[in-house]
């Protein structure tokens, strides 16, 4: 891959992701992993944003119709990458925790060389953090979204079931939404399209991952 021109990003980092080899919650190990692979990555001349996922805790969508109502899932889903924001922030031994987000205040903190957890997702029921990550790569005026995942880029089917899925090295949002790829939601794709927004999906599995990718190197698909 080409060397990204990246001066400013949002990184996408799942609840799946937190989790490392378990099925659920937080895997400690993993977490202080990722949290010095973003720490390390500060060392370059590149603003980092972060957007957390919940999955590993809580999704909406899996308890709706089951006696929760969706709206009440999908915020507890919110709260699940709150607790995922705040492991995340303790490993990276932050300062600030919990404030309230303006777009003024989050640019501020960013233009001021910090690392932004943007934590609770969009504030809104029926979204998800890829989309929020998106939205906030808008508002701060970002270069790309780096979306970190278990595999090292888009397949055409999930690689793990399908032996004969084909791993895409480039495509456009268009493509993504037409062959409903899987690897984000169509809400974020569409939002990436209209605001030009690259995406780099890559596996944050190994360490070293974010900074090899912002260095070019490394195994990733480009949409948009
Ligand atoms: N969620 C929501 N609105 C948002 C972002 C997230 O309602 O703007 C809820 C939703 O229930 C979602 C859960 O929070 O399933 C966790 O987020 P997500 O599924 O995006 O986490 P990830 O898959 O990245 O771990």
């Amino acid at each position: 891959m080409p060397e990204p021109a990246f001066r400013r990003i949002i990184v996408k980092i799942s609840g799946e992701a937190l989790s490392g080899p378990e099925s659920f919650g937080i895997h400690q190990p993993t977490l202080e992993r990722i949290a010095a692979d973003l720490a390390a990555a500060r060392a370059l001349p590149v603003t980092i944003g972060v957007v957390v996922g919940g999955g590993n805790i809580f999704r909406g969508v899996e308890v709706s119709g089951r006696g929760v109502p969706r709206t009440t899932g999908d915020t507890m889903g919110m709260l699940a990458t709150v607790m995922n924001a705040l492991a995340l922030e303790a490993a990276l031994e932050m300062p600030q925790v919990c404030e309230l987000y303006t777009r003024q205040r989050a640019t501020k903190h960013l233009a001021e060389g910090r690392i932004v957890l943007f934590a609770g997702g969009t504030g809104n029921p029926y979204f998800t953090t890829d989309t929020t990550a998106v939205l906030r790569a808008a508002e701060m005026g970002c270069d790309g979204v780096l979306k970190a995942t278990n595999v090292d880029g888009v397949y055409s089917a999930d690689p793990k079931r399908d032996p004969n899925a084909k791993r895409f090295e480039a495509l456009t949002h268009q493509e993504a939404i037409a062959r409903d790829l899987r690897v984000m939601d169509t809400t974020a794709f569409a939002l990436a399209r209209e605001n030009h927004m690259p995406i780099i999906v890559f596996s944050i599995r190994d360490a070293g991952a974010v900074t090899a990718v912002f260095r070019g190197e490394g195994r990733a698909t480009r949409v948009g």
